[in-house]
């Protein structure tokens, strides 16, 4: 049953990256066939789970096999498996996009940073756009697939340049089946459907894959005395040996966790790495733990070397695939790990639990928030123990996601925040610890300060921070987003208080009453004439330099926190802030005569607003009225000038 054929464009991001793909990564071609194989691994591990609770759907007694068949003379290899399939609707959804967020995005940056700009291995990994690899090595790719329970098919066409087509058809079993039809080949390049060349690859990148990797090949073997072909004298006169065709496993499904570490080279740990997370990079670490005792299972984790870009998108999935006794049970056990954790790719192997356990009988399973436990127990260890410039390097992928256990994880946040670094005002750019920031600290310095803000330059130079520098306290700059909820839910270190820079007062040298009363009618002044703006006019703490600046209340939200909440479209309570003024500035003495004077005097009510804007200015916001605020900056300069 041939459907009506209809052809369509790609997503013009997805011939893009295939663009890429064709021109970068021609020196790596033979891992197309490692992504084809994980797919196909990966088609049958989603049925097997579906098949836990839908029984019929396929028959029971199913041999799940991986089968290459390679074609010397019409130079084609085909590559398929007898896993879940796909709808109609997921190969549009699935092979003619690219789902993940900020591919687009990314491309873009690619495209203006320069037109012969080239995809590594490592850039492409993140995408995980292993089915567009075919497009290295061929000139056109169908693929038939149909998807397990249904008795419709699908195929779908391209030469990798820029439409494709897709039609129903017919196909007698479920599964996909992908045929590549290769370019020419050169002098010197391998040759894709040789048979050597096929194990090769396959006994390389794949020899873990769970299910038999097959190939048809020829064998040779002895012809047997009696079947021999001999003259009246009794000589051997025809062939010795005859040729027959015989199905061969080529890989070793090793369950390579299930192995005693000392028999794992480090090269099968890294290729096995690359088979579960369809990454193309080395990861940066791997740990490979036997659980013996009340629970007993094996796990072997990996850390990835690059955060993937949809790190922090709530649809991505954590990558922990569980078995028991090697029998896949899922590929993406959420509750083995936490969302803080969901760049950690492996497996964990448990024998004790049940073999058909669901989704929802999983969170509550005692045996499984064990194993959870203990996981992230060997996780924070890993990352605490880990040598200081590959614990960098993590970092730079990873703190920010981490950061989020000190939120949500209250059982490990201590051991969480050992594992934090920021920039500081004295850190010269450098990571530092909270560890380190005590250290530093000065003898008589009681708390550990810190301050939010989206951008380094301003945060260093906000006047905030003036009376603490005078102090030479140091103090952690905050600017990633997550940083509001670290603060919220680490509200000591070592005993030691986190401060903020910004918010309440800072109690380092005392205002005493007597300077204060001296200041209390302007101040009453100036809260009147910016009533709607703010809700109290006090004497700084916090400046030297500068003449005012604004904060909140201690446990106000900070100015980071409400432009987040307003970008991300929602809407902060109005919260009205705090007008610092620096006493000791001479502008406000000034101001001062000028009031004794005469309050009603229209310059007074000029500069009350100039304050106001000029706080705002400082902390990097937009000013309400920036022309009038030119205008009688102007007409200061005048003066000043004269
Ligand atoms: P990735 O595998 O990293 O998601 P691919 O571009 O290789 O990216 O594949 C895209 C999607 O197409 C897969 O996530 C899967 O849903 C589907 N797919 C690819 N190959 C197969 C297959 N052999 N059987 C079923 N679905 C497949």
């Amino acid at each position: 049953m041939a459907g009506k054929k209809s052809t369509r464009k790609f997503k013009t991001e997805v011939q893009q990256l295939l663009n890429l793909i064709i021109n970068s990564l021609y020196s790596n071609r033979e891992i197309f066939l490692r992504e084809l194989i994980s797919n196909a691994s990966d088609a049958i591990d989603k049925l097997r789970f579906k098949m836990q609770t839908e029984t019929d759907l396929v028959d029971a007694d199913t041999e799940f096999t991986i089968r290459i068949t390679p074609d010397e003379e019409n130079r084609t290899i085909e590559v398929s498996d007898n896993g879940i399939g796909m709808t109609y609707d997921e190969v549009l959804e699935n092979i003619g996009t690219i789902a993940k967020s900020g591919t687009a995005a990314f491309l873009e940056a690619m495209e203006e940073s320069g037109k012969d700009t080239v995809l590594t291995p490592e850039l492409i990994g993140q995408f995980g756009v292993g089915f567009y690899s075919s497009f290295i090595v061929a000139d056109k790719v169908t693929l038939i697939t149909s998807a397990a329970g249904s008795d419709t098919a699908v195929k779908w066409e391209s030469a990798g340049d820029g439409s494709y087509t897709i039609q129903e058809t017919d196909k007698e079993t479920h599964g996909t089946t992908i045929t590549l039809h290769l370019k020419e080949q050169e002098d010197n390049e391998q040759d894709f459907t040789a048979e050597y060349t096929i194990r090769h690859i396959v006994k390389q990148h794949s020899d873990f894959v769970s299910y038999p990797i097959i190939m048809n090949v020829e064998k040779t073997e002895p012809i047997p005395e009696n079947e021999q072909i001999k003259d009246s004298e009794g000589k051997i006169v025809g062939e010795t040996t005859r040729k027959y065709r015989e199905d061969d496993t080529l890989n070793s499904m090793k369950a390579i966790w299930a192995k005693d570490k000392k028999e794992v080279t480090d090269k099968e740990y890294e290729e096995f790495y690359k088979h579960i997370s369809h990454d193309w990079n080395e990861p940066l670490e791997h740990i490979h733990m036997k659980f013996e005792g009340t629970t007993e299972y094996n796990a072997l984790l990996y850390i990835p070397s690059q955060a993937p870009f949809d790190l922090f998108s709530p649809e991505r999935k954590n990558r922990i695939h569980l078995y028991c006794k090697r029998v896949f049970i899922m590929d993406d056990c959420q509750e083995l790990m936490p969302e803080y954790f969901n760049f950690v790719h492996g497996v964990v192997d448990a024998p004790d639990l049940n073999l058909n356990i669901s989704r929802e009988i999983l969170q509550q399973d005692h045996l499984v928030r064990n194993i959870r436990k203990n996981l992230v127990k060997k996780l924070l260890e890993l990352f605490s123990n880990m040598e200081k410039e590959k614990y960098e390097k993590f970092y730079d992928e990873f703190g920010g996601i981490l950061k989020i256990g000190i939120h949500t994880d209250f059982a490990n946040k201590d051991k969480i925040a050992e594992l934090i670094r920021y920039k500081t005002t004295k850190s010269d750019d450098k990571l530092i610890s909270l560890k380190d920031y005590v250290t530093n600290m000065k003898a008589e310095q009681e708390d550990i300060y810190y301050i939010t803000g989206e951008n380094l330059t301003a945060l260093l130079n906000s006047p905030h921070l003036e009376a603490l520098k005078e102090k030479d306290y140091e103090v952690l700059l905050m600017t990633d987003p997550v940083d509001e909820f670290v603060v919220q839910s680490l509200m000591e270190y070592e005993g030691k208080k986190l401060k903020s820079a910004e918010k309440g007062d800072l109690d380092l040298d005392k205002i005493d009453d007597s300077t204060k009363d001296e200041y209390a009618s302007l101040f009453e002044h100036i809260k009147t004439v910016l009533e709607e703006k703010i809700k109290e006019v006090k004497p700084s703490t916090h400046l030297k330099d500068s003449v005012s600046c604004l904060s909140g209340d201690t446990y106000d939200m900070s100015s980071f926190m409400e432009k987040m909440l307003k970008a991300s479209g929602q809407k902060p309570p109005e919260i009205k802030r705090v007008l610092e003024l620096n006493i000791s500035h001479p502008v406000i003495s000034k101001m001062k005569g000028i009031y004794e004077k005469d309050k009603k005097d229209q310059a007074l009510k000029d500069y009350c607003e100039l304050l106001m804007d000029m706080a705002i200015i400082s902390e990097g916001g937009k000013i309400d009225n920036p022309s009038k605020f030119s205008k009688t900056v102007g007409e200061l300069m005048a003066d000043a000038l004269e």
